[in-house]
């Protein structure tokens, strides 16, 4: 499948606010977009065009996209899952976004970034209720129990990540970092996602 190879720092820098696809770095001075916050390119930092409302819409949902890490069809193809089901459509999109294995294993800090998540997924890393699932799209639901495969227990990756991060700070999952299993509790809250993005503007630029 087609994946986006560039620096992601061109990303977050596109779209002049840190996306955290970089694990520690983005935590850093070294994050680019604390010395250079404007598009990349030759005429980046001059380019001052005055944004359409449609170039509104689509910025927002380029800068949810690109933080989750899907490629546009994958995520073409949640918003209809989201606008399928009941309720507020743009809240179900990030709380879709937000059950994805990929993100969860992000979440419980078994990986610094959101990339390396799926890659720890693909690569058969992870049990989800004790069956093994490389699909880092798979939706969890309430209860469902992510644990870190025994042969897999050793991966500095894993253990260098779960150093960097508090002990359960997402109100939806909880983390055992003893025997490197988690849990998700339930689906989140749109007010408790750590997400400043407004979904609203997607949904008006898919309902075109
Ligand atoms: Fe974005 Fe992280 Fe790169 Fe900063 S270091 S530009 S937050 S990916």
């Amino acid at each position: 499948m087609a994946r986006y190879t560039e620096s992601v720092c061109k990303l977050c820098r596109r779209e002049r606010q840190k996306l955290f696809l970089k694990g520690q770095k983005c935590f850093t001075e070294k994050c680019p977009v604390e010395g250079r916050n404007y598009p990349p390119g030759q005429h980046g930092a001059s380019r001052r065009s005055k944004i359409s409302e449609y170039g509104v819409q689509l910025r927002e949902k380029q800068k949810i996209k690109r933080q989750y890490g899907l490629l546009e069809t994958q995520f073409k193809n949640l918003f209809e899952t989201a606008d399928r089901k009941k309720g507020i459509t743009g809240t179900n999109l990030i709380l879709l976004l937000e059950s994805r294995l990929d993100n969860v294993v992000y979440r419980l800090g078994f990986a610094p970034s959101r990339k390396s998540a799926r890659q720890i997924v693909s690569h058969r890393h992870i049990l989800v209720n004790d069956s093994p699932v490389d699909i880092p799209s798979y939706l969890l639901k309430a209860g469902d129990v992510v644990k870190i495969k025994d042969k897999s227990k050793k991966l500095d990756l894993i253990h260098n990540s779960l150093k960097r991060v508090k002990d359960n700070v997402f109100p939806w999952l909880e983390v055992d970092k003893a025997t490197l299993t988690g849990k998700f509790l339930q689906v989140p809250e749109r007010a408790d996602v750590p997400l400043n993005a407004n979904e609203q503007l997607v949904v008006e630029l898919y309902s075109k």
